[in-house]
């Protein structure tokens, strides 16, 4: 007995083991598996649960040897009864009751804990909220409305002129290229700004601004270094508009005061251009790849532009980074609009309203980060040191534009809208 009950604890891979024919050694039916210590079917199991209860007491009304078919098994109780005993099932392996209903409970019990740990898990499973959904929404549409990838517009631009490699004598050496950069400022005449009309609300151009492209100065002076500014500066003044148009649908920019969202959008438009331009940037050969060779830009393209090393190279580096962060887009236009929505700007009156918005923003970032972001533990605080990047990017540029705009046989290759946003130097 101790043997055999020894044996019966099977574990329900050894019930499944092919050696095992699955009939039942009582009838011959179909089994279900090992009960009572011996593979039989359901039919079989539960007369030999029902005889041991009662107690039964069974006689065989023949000579006592009776075969058991599957389909007349309750041909002679007794026999049945004696076939079940044959084969190995044992009443100690009928539980009692009281072990019926602990076994349930037990069963229950462990749903519950199961079911409970599954909601915990749920509630623990980071998820965005509606409201949060829909600002991602919003800032998606925003940016993909004012982001062109197909970079058509850019045929629009004064053409880029690209001279040889720049360097100091050569920018001195020849005159031969002051022909061509007269062709270039010719054209910026019949530069034709893009559609996207600027909300003349948010920024009033002078006329006086207008009028000082067309009061030439002495263009003799023009150097060769600056041969991509006119493309640039129109590429520059398109992105302004498009920023502008994505700052608009940003939501809570347009509750802010005229003056506020001025003030925001001087201050950070480069940031956010530098930012969006990450789109095209191009990790193998590291220049900002806009469809077309000619509107492939690389860092000496910027430098015949009138900027120097000491802007271009942290740039770089910064666009290397950002890259390597593999922002997802939602977490991309995320970034935008934390930037745009900085309160610690120059000249900003409502504070704490920006503020408000831009906190509201940044929780979307962090939760979307959880919810979406599998492994990006440290993303969040990677995306903000880029912000601080930008900052030093900003002041860098300014100081370089300034020293460009203060030219005006640079300035004037500026347009209205770059001059009006960056600060006109010329009086
Ligand atoms: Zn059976
Ligand atoms: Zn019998």
């Amino acid at each position: 007995m101790e043997a055999m009950a020894v044996s019966t604890s099977v574990s329900p891979a050894d019930e499944f083991d092919r050696n095992v024919p699955r009939i039942c050694g009582v009838c011959g039916d179909k089994a279900t598996g090992f009960h009572f210590n011996a593979m039989t079917c359901e039919g079989c199991k539960g007369f030999f649960r029902r005889s041991m209860k009662r107690k039964a007491m069974f006689t065989c009304p023949f000579s006592g040897s009776c075969t058991i078919p599957k389909d007349n098994r309750r041909h002679c109780q007794a026999c049945r009864l004696k076939r079940c005993v044959e084969i190995g099932m044992m009443k100690e392996f009928i539980l009692t009751d009281a072990e019926v209903q602990r076994k349930k409970d037990l069963i229950l019990k462990r749903k519950e804990e199961e079911s409970q740990r599954e909601a915990q898990r749920e509630a623990l499973q980071p998820r965005l909220t509606e409201e949060q959904s829909r600002v991602i929404t919003l800032l998606l549409e925003a940016h993909r409305k004012t982001y062109d990838d197909s970079y058509s517009d850019f045929q629009q631009f004064r053409p880029p002129v690209r001279l040889g490699p720049v360097t100091r004598s050569v920018t001195r050496a020849s005159s031969l290229h002051s022909v061509q950069n007269l062709s270039s400022e010719d054209s910026s005449d019949s530069f034709n700004p893009p559609s996207d009309p600027m909300d003349s609300k948010l920024l009033n151009f002078s006329s006086l601004l207008m009028s000082q492209s067309s009061s030439s100065s002495d263009s003799s002076l023009t150097s060769q270094s600056i041969s991509m500014l006119p493309h640039l500066a129109d590429l520059v003044s398109y992105s302004i508009q498009k920023v502008i148009g994505f700052a608009k649908m940003v939501p809570g920019f347009k509750e802010l005061t005229a003056d506020d969202q001025i003030a925001l959008l001087k201050s950070s438009a480069i940031e956010i251009i530098m930012l969006r331009s990450n789109q095209s940037f191009n990790l193998d050969d590291m220049s900002w790849t806009c469809g077309s060779q000619d509107f492939k830009y690389q860092v000496k393209d910027v430098e015949q532009a009138g900027h120097t090393m000491e802007l271009l190279e942290p740039l770089v580096k910064f666009q290397v980074g950002l890259k390597k962060l593999c922002l997802h887009e939602e977490e991309h236009v995320l970034l935008m609009a934390i930037c745009l929505l900085s309160p610690d700007r120059p000249a900003v009156q409502d504070r704490a309203r920006i503020e408000a918005f831009q906190d509201r923003i940044s929780d979307v970032l962090q939760a979307y980060i959880r919810a979406r972001h599998p492994g990006g533990r440290l993303l969040y605080a990677k995306m903000i040191q880029k912000l601080a990047d930008l900052r030093s990017l900003n002041e860098e540029h300014s100081k370089q534009y300034r020293s460009i705009s203060f030219q005006p046989e640079h300035s004037m290759q500026l347009t209205p809208l770059v001059l009006e946003v960056f600060g006109n130097e010329v009086s």
